[in-house]
C-alpha cells in the first residue's frame, strides 16, 4: 500500500492552486460587515438602547435588564438579516484557544408554537458545561458550573463555519463563586487598574485626561504546510510540531525567504483569511515572509488592548479554518521544526489618553517630553522590578524551545531602548541637580522631541535580540509565544505598570508636600528610577554567551524552563501585587500557576507518547524493512560467490542501522520508565520538573538516532514526510 507520504506528494503535483477570493473587494467596503458595530447598532436599536450600549462600550458600565432585552433583540434582528440561526457566548478559556457553545434562537412556546428569540438574559449570561475547562482546582468537579458574562466593550460578531453562521458574543468566563477561569476577565481588571494609576500620573501634566487605555498591535508569526503532508505526520497532528526530521540540505542559510515573494498557494490562502478577518473587523495591515522557509507573519493596525486580544484569538481560529479550504495547515507552534527559526508573537504595547496622546511617544515640547520621560522610565522600572513575572507570563512548553535557544530573545528579561535614549537617561541621571533652574535647563538641553522620532523609527536602531524593546513610540514585548493568548503577557505588563505608576505618584507627591516644585519632584523621582533600574537595560547581543554571564553578574533572573519560570507567580510579592490591583486573588493566582504546570505536563507527556509510538510503529519497522533488503542483497551476493569486499558497504549500512535501531528502542523504553516515574508524583510542580529534567532529555537523544536512520534508510521505505517536503513543497 502506498504510504500517506507518497500519496500526499502525488496529490501535490496534481492539485489545483488554492481557492481564490473572487475579485478583489475593496477593504473599506467589507470591513466590519460581520460585526455589530456601534454604527450597525444605531440602525437596529432604539435611541435609549443605543445610548446605553454606546456608553457601556466606552466605560464598561452595566446595562439595565430591560435595555439588554432591547439590545439582544436588535442583535438578533441584525444577525437574521445575515442568515444567522444560532448564537454563542465566545470566550477564551485557559486551554489557550477560544471556546463556544452554540444555541439556536429557536424555541417553543408553551402551546407548541415555534419562535425565534434572543433575550437579554441569553445575551448577558450563560452557563456552559464547564467541567472540562481547566480551573486549577477552583471549581470542584461536582460544582462544575462556570458562567460566561457579556463583555460589551468588545462587539459581537458573526462567525462563518462552513455553511453555518453564528452570532458570537464576546464574554468573560468565571466560576460559580466569581473566580476568573479565562484570560479576558483578569485582562479587563488589569486594564482598569492601569487606567487609574496612569490617569493619576497624567494629571501632573494635563488635567483634561480622564482615561488612559493600553494599546496593542500584535505581530503573528506562523508556518504554513501542505495539509496532506502534515496529516502524514502523526507528530504534527498530535502535537503541532515535528518530533523527528533530519535538517534538509537547504534550510534558512540562504536567507532568501525573508521578504521574498510569497508562494502563490500561500498567497491565495492569505488573501482568503485576510478577507474573512476584514469582515470580522480585524484590521490586518501587513503580510510578509519570515526568516525560515514556509514561515510568514501578519500584523494589524494596533487597537485598544482588550479588542486587540480578541482579534488575535479570533485570527488564529480564522487562519486555521481558512487553511483547510486551501488544503493547507497553519502551524502556530513556537517550534514546529528543529534547526530553523521558531515562531513568536510580538506584542507592541503602549498607553493612549482619551485626549489623543500616546504616552510613550516623545512630545513636541520640553513639558510634554517630561510626561513621556515619566511613562518611559516607569515602564523600565516596572520591567526591572518584575522581570520574573514577565518571564512567567511567556512560559510554556512550546516557548521553552525558543527562549534562550539562540534564535529568539533569551530567557533573561532585559529592555532595549536604543543608544540615543540611553544617553538621555544617562544625562538625566548624572546632570539633574537639586535646583530647578538646572533641571529646566537639562530638560531643554535634552531636547528629545527633535531627534527621537527619526532616530528610533528608523529600523537601523533596532535590536532584534531583545525581549523587550522600545521602538520609537511603543514597547515591543518580543518573547511571547506564537501560540499564546496575548492577554497572558499583557495582564502582567499592565499590572506591574499600574504598581510602578502608583508608587511613582506617591513619591512625587511626598516631595511636593515637602516643598518641591512639581517638575522638580518629577525629575527627582525619574532620576531615582533610572538609577534603580538601569541594570535591566541592555543594548548588546542578547543571544551571546557574554550576556548570560553579564546578566548573572547584574542579578537578573535567567529561568530557562517553564516549571521553574512559573514560580514567581505564587510568591508573596506577586500575590500581594495582584490582589492590591484587583487582578487576581491569591487563590486565582495559585490556580493559574497550577493550570500552567498541568498544561506543561500534558504537553510533554503527549510528546513523549508520540515519540514512543512513532519510534515503534514507523521508524523501527521502516529500518527493519530496509535491513531485510540489505540482507537479501548480501545473501544473494554471497550465493553467487563474490568477494566479501563487494558487500562491505551493505554490511556497514546494515550494522549502522542496527546500532541506531537498538538505541532508539532502548532509549524509548528508558523514556517510558522515566514517564512512569514522573506520573507517580502527586505534586504538580514536582511532576512538571520531572517531565522537564528526566523525560524531555530523551527526546533529543531519540531524535538523534531517528534522524540518522532517516539518512540511512531507503527513501521509499520512509513513511514520514521529510523536512524538505514539508518546508519546500507546495
Ligand atoms: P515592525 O516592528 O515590524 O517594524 P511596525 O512598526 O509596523 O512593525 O509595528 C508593528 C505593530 O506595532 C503594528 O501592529 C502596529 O500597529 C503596532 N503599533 C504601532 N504603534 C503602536 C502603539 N502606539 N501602540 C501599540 N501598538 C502600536
Ligand atoms: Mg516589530
Amino acid at each position: 500500500m502506498q504510504s500517506l507520504r507518497f500519496k500526499a506528494i502525488d496529490n501535490l503535483t496534481t492539485s489545483e492552486p488554492g481557492v481564490n477570493v473572487e475579485g478583489a473587494p475593496k477593504i473599506t467596503g467589507i470591513f466590519g460587515e460581520n460585526v455589530f458595530t456601534l454604527k450597525t447598532a444605531r440602525e437596529f436599536l432604539s435611541d435609549e438602547a443605543y445610548k446605553s450600549l454606546a456608553a457601556s462600550t466606552k466605560t464598561g458600565h452595566k446595562i439595565e435588564r430591560n435595555l439588554a432585552n432591547q439590545i439582544a433583540a436588535g442583535m438578533r434582528q441584525w444577525a437574521e438579516t445575515k442568515g444567522v440561526t444560532h448564537f454563542t457566548h465566545w470566550f477564551q478559556p485557559l486551554t489557550g484557544t477560544s471556546a463556544e457553545k452554540h444555541d439556536s434562537f429557536f424555541t417553543l412556546k408553551s402551546d407548541g408554537t415555534a419562535l425565534d428569540t434572543f433575550d437579554g438574559d441569553a445575551l448577558v449570561q450563560q452557563e456552559p458545561d464547564a467541567s472540562s475547562f481547566p480551573s486549577g482546582g477552583l471549581r470542584a468537579t461536582f460544582e462544575a458550573r462556570g458562567y460566561t458574562a457579556w463583555d460589551p466593550t468588545s462587539p459581537a460578531f458573526i462567525m462563518h463555519i462552513g455553511q453555518g453562521l453564528t452570532l458570537c458574543i464576546p464574554t468573560i468566563f468565571v466560576s460559580y463563586t466569581g473566580e476568573s477561569l479565562d484570560y479576558k476577565a483578569p485582562l479587563i481588571k488589569s486594564i482598569e487598574s492601569l487606567n487609574k494609576a496612569a490617569v493619576d500620573v497624567c494629571h501632573y501634566f494635563d488635567r483634561n485626561v480622564s482615561k488612559v487605555y493600553a494599546t496593542l498591535g500584535w505581530e503573528q508569526e506562523y508556518f504554513v504546510v501542505d495539509e496532506g503532508l502534515a496529516n502524514a505526520r502523526p507528530d504534527i497532528v498530535m502535537t503541532g510540531r515535528t518530533v523527528f526530521g533530519h535538517t534538509p540540505a537547504k534550510g534558512q542559510q540562504m536567507e532568501d525567504h525573508y521578504f521574498g515573494s510569497i508562494p502563490e498557494r500561500v498567497y491565495a490562502f492569505m488573501r482568503d483569511f485576510e478577507y474573512e478577518s476584514y469582515r470580522l473587523g480585524i484590521p490586518l495591515r501587513t503580510r510578509h515572509n519570515e526568516v525560515a522557509p514556509s514561515q510568514f507573519e501578519c500584523a494589524p493596525i494596533f487597537e485598544e488592548l482588550n479588542l486587540a486580544v480578541d482579534h488575535n484569538t479570533l485570527l488564529m481560529d480564522v487562519m486555521s479554518r481558512v487553511a483547510k479550504r486551501h488544503q493547507l495547515k497553519v502551524l502556530l507552534h513556537e517550534k514546529p521544526f528543529a534547526g530553523i527559526n521558531g515562531s513568536g508573537k510580538h506584542n507592541n504595547w503602549s498607553l493612549a489618553t482619551d485626549t489623543g496622546v500616546n504616552l510613550l511617544a516623545p512630545g513636541k515640547t520640553p513639558k510634554t517630553n517630561l510626561m513621556f520621560l515619566a511613562f518611559f522610565v516607569n515602564t523600565i522600572k516596572a520591567v526591572y522590578d518584575h522581570a520574573d513575572l514577565l518571564r512567567a507570563a511567556i512560559a510554556s512548553a512550546g516557548n521553552d524551545h525558543r527562549l534562550g535557544a539562540n534564535e529568539a530573545p533569551p530567557a533573561i528579561i532585559s529592555a532595549y531602548i536604543g543608544q540615543y535614549l540611553y544617553k538621555v537617561l544617562d544625562e538625566v541621571e548624572s546632570r539633574v541637580g537639586d535646583k530647578f533652574d538646572e533641571q529646566d535647563e537639562v530638560m531643554l538641553k535634552l531636547d528629545i522631541h527633535k531627534s527621537i522620532p527619526e532616530l528610533l523609527l528608523d529600523n537601523t536602531d533596532r535590536n532584534r535580540t531583545s525581549p523587550f524593546a522600545f521602538t520609537g513610540n511603543k514597547f515591543e514585548f518580543r518573547a511571547v509565544g506564537s501560540n499564546a493568548n496575548c492577554a497572558n503577557g499583557m495582564i502582567i505588563l499592565n499590572t506591574i505598570m499600574a504598581e510602578t505608576l502608583s508608587n511613582f505618584k506617591k513619591e512625587v507627591d511626598s516631595l511636593i508636600e515637602k516643598g518641591d516644585k512639581k517638575e522638580v519632584a518629577i525629575m527627582q523621582v525619574i532620576k531615582k528610577y533610572i538609577k534603580d533600574s538601569k541594570k535591566v537595560l541592555f543594548e548588546g547581543d542578547g543571544y551571546s554567551e557574554e550576556w548570560q554571564k553579564e546578566a548573572a553578574k547584574r542579578g537578573l533572573p535567567n529561568l530557562k524552563t517553564t516549571p521553574v519560570a512559573l514560580d514567581p507567580l505564587i510568591t508573596k510579592k506577586a500575590k500581594d501585587l495582584f490582589e492590591k490591583h484587583n487582578v487576581y486573588s491569591h487563590s486565582e493566582l495559585e490556580a493559574r500557576h497550577e493550570i500552567e504546570l498541568e498544561k506543561y505536563v500534558k504537553t510533554v507527556q503527549i510528546e513523549g507518547r508520540v515519540i514512543g509510538d512513532l519510534a515503534g510503529n514507523h521508524i523501527i519497522p521502516a529500518a527493519i524493512r530496509y535491513q531485510n533488503v540489505l540482507i537479501a542483497n548480501i545473501k544473494g551476493l554471497k550465493d553467487i560467490g563474490v568477494k566479501a569486499e563487494a558487500y562491505a558497504a551493505q554490511l556497514e549500512i546494515l550494522n549502522a542501522i542496527s546500532e541506531h535501531l537498538n538505541k532508539v528502542k532502548s532509549l524509548a523504553e528508558d523514556m517510558t520508565e522515566a514517564r512512569k516515574a514522573a506520573n507517580a508524583l502527586t505534586d504538580t510542580r514536582e511532576k512538571a520538573i520531572a517531565y522537564c529534567d528526566k523525560v524531555k532529555p530523551f527526546f533529543d537523544e531519540i531524535r538523534y538516532h531517528v534522524d540518522k536512520l532517516e539518512l540511512l534508510v531507503d527513501d521509499t521505505e520512509w513513511e514520514l514526510p521529510k523536512y524538505r517536503e514539508l518546508l519546500f513543497l507546495r
